[in-house]
């Protein structure tokens, strides 16, 4: 099992095995690309958790690899 981020361990502690695991499942599905540098991680991977949503989202926040802090594009990897 790989570490979990604080985020990831509230939403453990208040679901039970099963849907966390889904969520996790789902999560890392979830892509987040810096379009600075195209850097892209899940989000899952990234020590967040997304379930039940659909679209294409953006999210200001700072990029783990070239350090800037840009709107990063979510999508669904399939
Ligand atoms: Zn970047």
């Amino acid at each position: 099992m790989t570490k979990l981020s604080f985020t990831q361990k509230l939403i453990q502690m208040i679901s039970s095995k099963q849907s966390f695991e889904a969520m996790q499942q789902e999560s890392k599905t979830w892509m987040v690309q810096c379009s600075n540098c195209k850097y892209e991680k899940s989000i899952w991977d990234m020590g967040g958790i997304r379930s039940g949503a659909s679209g294409n989202p953006k999210t200001y926040m700072k990029c783990p690899n070239c350090n800037q802090s840009n709107w990063h594009n979510i999508y669904k990897k399939v």
